[in-house]
């Protein structure tokens, strides 16, 4: 800051808080170090979608010679199929299994573990409510993997489905929620419900994140949120943080335009579960 009385001048620079708990989650090295080996291994070998939600990191997949496919008919039998960390419904393993294609899965195993809670309950006779975005890969997986589901995306949408909603409810959340988004939904369908069982679903980096987004957001004077406008985990990280701070940006590169930031002292800077470490560092470099 440069502050002129006609005695003082005063500079003081631009301080850069990148956080903690930013970048690549475990479940996203995990997945790209299992296509890495994939690649090396096997030949013919296939993902349906892209591995996480970062452009870069699906680029750099497939010059390793992994194809990036819509649907299993787009490939051939002996085969091998990368599951995406996200997850795939059941549908796709016993498509797999017909076709003979061989399944290396990727899927993380935070997301697996919500796949098996949600089976246990619905074999305890529980309806399973998933809150969860419904155009959201992993939340489609999840409803994949049970025989009866239904996804509620937040409280405004209880109304529309109370004719849907069973007696005995059991709930998950997508890994990437919001607690006080899943806390409204859970709070609201006890109105409709005899018998509620949740089970918090919401994955340990994403607790962690949300937490440490919030303190920032309090402390710095602008936020910079970066990652894929597809990443469940980065929209939510930016709803926490412009909730509390009205200068908070989402970008989803390091191409950003300084001159944007320039009349801030303090910026917080923290990355989704799928942004490289290189491009928070890129952008730290370019503002400070
Ligand atoms: S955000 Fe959570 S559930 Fe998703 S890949 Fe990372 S650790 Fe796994």
């Amino acid at each position: 800051m440069v502050k002129n009385n006609d005695f003082i001048v005063e500079y003081s620079p631009m301080k850069i808080c990148l956080a903690k708990h930013s970048g690549f989650c475990f479940g996203v090295q995990r997945a790209i170090k299992i296509a890495q080996e994939t690649a090396t291994r096997h030949t013919q070998v296939y993902i349906k979608g892209g591995l996480v939600h970062n452009e870069l990191v699906c680029k750099g997949i497939e010059r390793q010679g992994i194809k990036r496919i819509d649907a299993l008919k787009d490939i051939a039998s002996g085969a091998t199929l990368i599951v995406k960390a996200h997850g795939e419904p059941l549908e796709t393993y016993c498509k797999a299994k017909e076709k003979q294609i061989t399944i290396i899965d990727a899927t993380c195993p935070m997301v697996k573990d919500i796949h098996k809670k949600a089976k246990e309950m619905e074999a305890r006779g529980y309806h399973i409510v998933i809150v969860g975005d419904r155009n959201h890969e992993e939340t489609k997986g999840i409803l994949g993997n049970v025989k009866n589901g239904l996804v509620i995306e937040n409280k405004n949408e209880l109304k529309e489905f109370k004719n849907a909603i069973g007696r005995k409810v059991g709930v998950v959340c997508q890994s990437t929620q919001n607690i006080e988004n899943v806390s409204e939904v859970v709070g609201g369908l006890t109105i409709y419900t005899e018998e509620l069982c949740f089970l918090n679903t919401i994955c340990r980096p994403t607790r962690l994140r949300q937490a440490e987004i919030e303190k920032l957001a309090k402390t710095c004077q602008a936020v910079i949120v970066v990652g894929s406008k597809q990443s469940a985990n980065t929209k939510r990280l930016y709803q926490v943080a412009k909730r509390i701070n009205r200068n908070a940006f989402w970008v989803v590169s390091d191409n950003i335009r300084k001159s944007a930031f320039c009349r801030f002292r303090t910026i917080a800077v923290i990355g989704g579960a799928s942004t490289p470490q290189d491009t928070l560092k890129s952008i730290q470099e370019k503002l400070s």
